[in-house]
């Protein structure tokens, strides 16, 4: 959507912002898989993010922010608005006595890292958790009893008429892989995690153990984007989808994970159109044995 205009504007006034065309978005999702971004831009600061925001907003083009990708689904066909990506150069953290306040391209991994580093207890669920910390609070994301919510003190976002506005944890209404900014897209800036002192041997060694329960349970050497769907209530999905008879089962190259049923792995040739065709294989078997509607917690972008 206008990509010379941004690339115009970007050359003009954001020298720093680095931007690419007709960039394969395989290469900015954990899934590996997805077509080209007309545009991608990795904004180099807060300031080039705002700048570029009220050009967007102005000129009323819609836009797509990204993470690490490793929850995401692109479309074959690609994206036509411009994709907006935090990872890389919006990462930097500081830590003032209990509160961490990271940018929202930090991996949430490396401030669970920074965390154990001072002493710091809360952030351990998250030491396997492959995405950003903008993706991370957008998705509440939490594992092995911890979620985002449990850590959260507040957020500055960057509200869709480009504003720059602080929303408390309790404004964001987290629950299980949900978020008001879901539903209002709002662009998240920054994070301020507030966590309490602890033992540096003892977190280490509970992110040890965590690794240790990731590596024996779920199919890390293959491409993925993690659980394909929700938890519905009362059941477990990598179970459904086992008494099902899919694990296993393959769809070009798009395969139920044999090692964790609630994963779908791209076994080197998967298309987004493989993966799509899959959960929707497994949804409607689902649906038929146990009468259980999955909802996915992958989120699609761009064009299939
Ligand atoms: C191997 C593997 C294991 C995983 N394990 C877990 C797990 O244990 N628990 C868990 O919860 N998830 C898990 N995930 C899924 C994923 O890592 C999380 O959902 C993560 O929080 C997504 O972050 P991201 O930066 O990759 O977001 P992306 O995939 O880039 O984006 C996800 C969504 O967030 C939005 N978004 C991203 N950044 C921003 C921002 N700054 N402002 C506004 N919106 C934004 C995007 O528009 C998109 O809709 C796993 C994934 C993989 C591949």
């Amino acid at each position: 959507m206008f990509p010379a205009k941004i690339a115009e504007f970007i050359d003009r006034n954001l020298p720093a912002t680095e931007y690419y065309l007709n960039e394969e978005m395989k290469k900015h999702t954990t899934f590996k898989t997805g077509g080209p971004a007309d545009i991608l831009i990795l904004p180099y600061t807060i300031s080039d993010l705002q700048k570029l925001m009220h050009f967007l907003v102005q000129a009323q083009i819609p836009y797509i922010i990204i993470g690490h990708g490793s929850n995401l689904l692109v479309g074959d066909k690609g994206v036509r608005e411009p994709v907006i990506k935090l990872e890389k150069n919006l990462s930097n953290c500081a830590v003032a006595g209990e509160v961490i306040e990271a940018e929202a391209g930090a991996l949430i991994m490396d401030v669970a890292k920074l965390a154990q580093k001072q002493a710091l207890t809360g952030l351990e669920f998250a030491c396997g958790i492959p995405g950003t910390v903008g993706g991370a609070v957008f998705m509440n994301a939490g594992a092995y009893g911890g979620e985002i919510k449990d850590v959260l003190e507040e957020v500055l976002v960057l509200t869709t008429g480009g504003n720059l506005q602080t929303r408390t944890v309790s404004e964001l209404n987290l629950g299980y892989r949900t978020s008001v900014i879901q539903k209002n897209g709002d662009l998240i800036v920054k994070a301020k995690f507030r966590l309490q002192k602890g033992d540096q041997a003892a977190i280490q060694n509970r992110m040890n153990e965590l690794t240790r329960k990731r590596e024996a349970n779920q199919p890390l050497n293959f491409p993925s984007a993690g659980s394909i769907f929700k938890r519905p209530a009362g059941h477990y999905t990598g179970q459904l989808i086992q008494e099902a008879s899919l694990k296993g089962y393959k769809i070009g190259g798009a395969q139920v994970s044999d090692k964790h049923a609630g994963f779908i792995v791209n076994t080197g040739n998967a298309t987004s159109s493989d993966i799509i065709n899959l959960i929707r294989h497994i949804q409607a078997e689902v649906k038929k044995r146990f009468h259980v509607q999955l909802e996915t917690e992958v989120r699609m972008i761009g064009e299939f």
